[in-house]
């Protein structure tokens, strides 16, 4: 794909955040759990976009917003492959690394309806354990172990 279709696709960004290499399907889930509408910044979401190497892709532009390192890693359990490029003046200053984290905290709820995660007051807690074919999370307060694509489908 050449620059200048890119250019077409989407505006550009004067500065904030570019999620790239987003798996088809998985861009409007992202903007979701993530809450990146609710900084009140102009989003920009591009879904089913054509790429080289993956088929189709979606991309999500946030202006003024960098990810935190942990946000980072936690879209890493949605985007195995993304790219996380910080915009300013209109060129990438960084590019942030995914790296698949150890723990995720408060973002998705436990599959399992009677886990007292459900009922107390605490923030979900799964720790995280990539296998040869397959990431599994555990919940830290029922002790089930799930599959990574089980528990991203609950909330
Ligand atoms: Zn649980």
């Amino acid at each position: 794909m050449t620059e200048k279709v890119y250019a077409r696709n989407v505006e550009a960004l004067k500065s904030g955040t570019v999620i790239d290499h987003i798996p088809a399907g998985q861009g409007l889930r992202i903007l979701r759990l993530f809450q990146l509408a609710e900084y009140r910044e102009r989003v920009t979401v591009g879904l089913n976009l054509p790429s080289g190497h993956m088929g189709s892709k979606d991309l999500i532009k946030v202006e003024n917003v960098v990810l935190s390192e942990e946000q980072a890693n936690e879209l890493a359990l949605f985007a195995p492959r993304g790219t996380v490029s910080v915009i300013e003046d209109f060129a990438v200053v960084r590019k942030q690394k995914l790296a698949i984290p150890d723990t995720v905290e408060g973002i998705f709820a436990c599959p399992n309806s009677n886990c007292v995660s459900h009922v107390e007051p605490v923030q979900s807690h799964f720790s995280v354990r990539v296998t040869e074919h397959d990431t599994k999370m555990k919940c830290k307060y029922c002790e089930k172990v799930f599959s990574k694509d089980i528990v991203v489908d609950v909330r």
